[in-house]
């Protein structure tokens, strides 16, 4: 089901101090993806999925799912939490510790007033589909943690909800159970084939499950787009700083050729991504550190966007090398196979690819 929001503002007053945690909010959540709320600590994420769930009421604005508007301003309609279709997996797992497994998923459906065959069925039903066949009887605190979070998940789905709302559900995991859990929800979403809204500030977490991201800032959503999109292809230099390592160079456009645009920047003339831009329009060079290729030689090589810099600082981190680059004034970051003899104080051949030199605004 498709959610809609439409000029959606919300204002907390703390300590005589009014924030705007969300500021005139327009999003359209396409049916049947997994769309992302992606910022950082205090963007307006949590209070946008609890806006649409229901249990933060706005200033102003409109929120429909499936067509229907559950919340409006302008109309009067306040659709109460319980009657919007919707289920909920938040960062605490939110389970009962007196209750078995069982009765932690058979729980909304008892709410309901369903038969007791038919709660046993699509309770049975649920646990096969999040693979926690066998441990029906057992306590649900006696799980591991990426356990809980599938009863959480179960508990969330038993109800057949049209749309499914994380908060941050993995936050609580350990890194290798985040990772293998994180995989999970993405098979288990993808076959369930319903829209799920997702709040995480983790980029990695953010790229590997969405169709689609919305990056937010301070109560606005800055950029929407897939995974690709924001990672190669951002329009905003925050959106690109956030969503993963960069070097952000001021750069000026100076003219286009063919399918690039040429920029002066502090690392000489660069052939670009192409972007419709007038000459002198000021921008942002961005190069991720995975792409800048390096070979040893001291000479600049031939061709486009071959720069010759200087190794200050060479650090290894394991699959590579993490090396200070000095080109003219400019630092760059970029990971060095180790396979690639150099060392701190080595002038090295720099190569960048014009496809990964990415322009955003300045
Ligand atoms: P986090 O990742 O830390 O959860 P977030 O992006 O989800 O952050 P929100 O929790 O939506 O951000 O908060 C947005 C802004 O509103 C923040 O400045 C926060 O301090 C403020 N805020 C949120 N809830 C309240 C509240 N109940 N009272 C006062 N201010 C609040």
């Amino acid at each position: 089901m498709e959610i809609r929001i439409q000029g959606l503002t919300k204002h907390y007053v703390s300590e005589g101090k009014t924030v705007k945690a969300l500021d005139n909010v327009d999003l359209t959540i396409p049916a049947n993806t997994i769309f992302t709320l992606l910022g950082p600590s205090g963007c307006g994420k949590t209070t946008l999925l609890r806006c649409i769930v229901g249990l933060e009421t706005p200033d102003d604005g409109e929120i429909s799912i499936g067509g229907e508007i559950v919340w409006s301003k302008a109309r009067g309609i306040a659709v109460p939490t319980e009657k919007r279709g919707l289920g909920m997996v938040f960062q605490t797992y939110a389970i009962w510790p007196h209750m078995s497994v069982f009765d932690n998923v058979a729980y909304p459906l008892q709410i309901r007033g369903e038969s007791k065959d038919e709660i046993k069925r699509k309770v049975a039903q649920t646990l096969r589909f999040v693979q926690l066949e066998g441990v029906e009887n057992r306590s649900a605190t006696k799980l591991s943690g990426g356990q809980q979070q599938r009863v959480a998940l179960a508990r969330a789905l038993v109800a057949e909800p049209k749309v499914i709302l994380f908060d941050e559900p993995l936050s609580n995991l350990d890194a290798k159970l985040r990772e293998e859990t994180r995989k999970e929800l993405r098979s288990f979403m993808g076959s369930l084939g319903i829209t799920a809204v997702y709040v995480t500030h983790d980029r990695v977490e953010a790229l590997a499950l969405s169709d689609s991201i919305a990056v937010m800032q301070a109560g606005h959503i800055v950029e929407i787009g897939s995974p690709q999109k924001i990672y190669f292809d951002a329009d905003h230099r925050y959106v690109a700083d956030f969503i993963g390592r960069a070097n952000l160079i001021a750069a000026r456009v100076v003219g286009q050729d063919g399918d690039l645009t040429l920029v002066e920047s502090g690392l000489g003339p660069i052939a670009s991504q192409h972007r419709s831009l007038p000459t002198g329009s000021e921008v942002t060079l961005c190069i991720r550190p995975e792409f800048i290729r390096i070979d040893g030689s001291s000479q600049a090589g031939a061709g486009r966007n071959a720069i010759s810099g200087t190794i200050e600082s060479l650090e290894f981190i394991g699959e590579v090398y993490e090396a200070q680059i000095r080109v003219g004034n400019e630092r760059l970051l970029a990971r060095i196979d180790p396979d690639i003899p150099v060392k701190e104080g080595d002038t090295v051949s720099v190569n960048l690819n014009p496809a990964h030199c990415l322009l955003v605004s300045a």
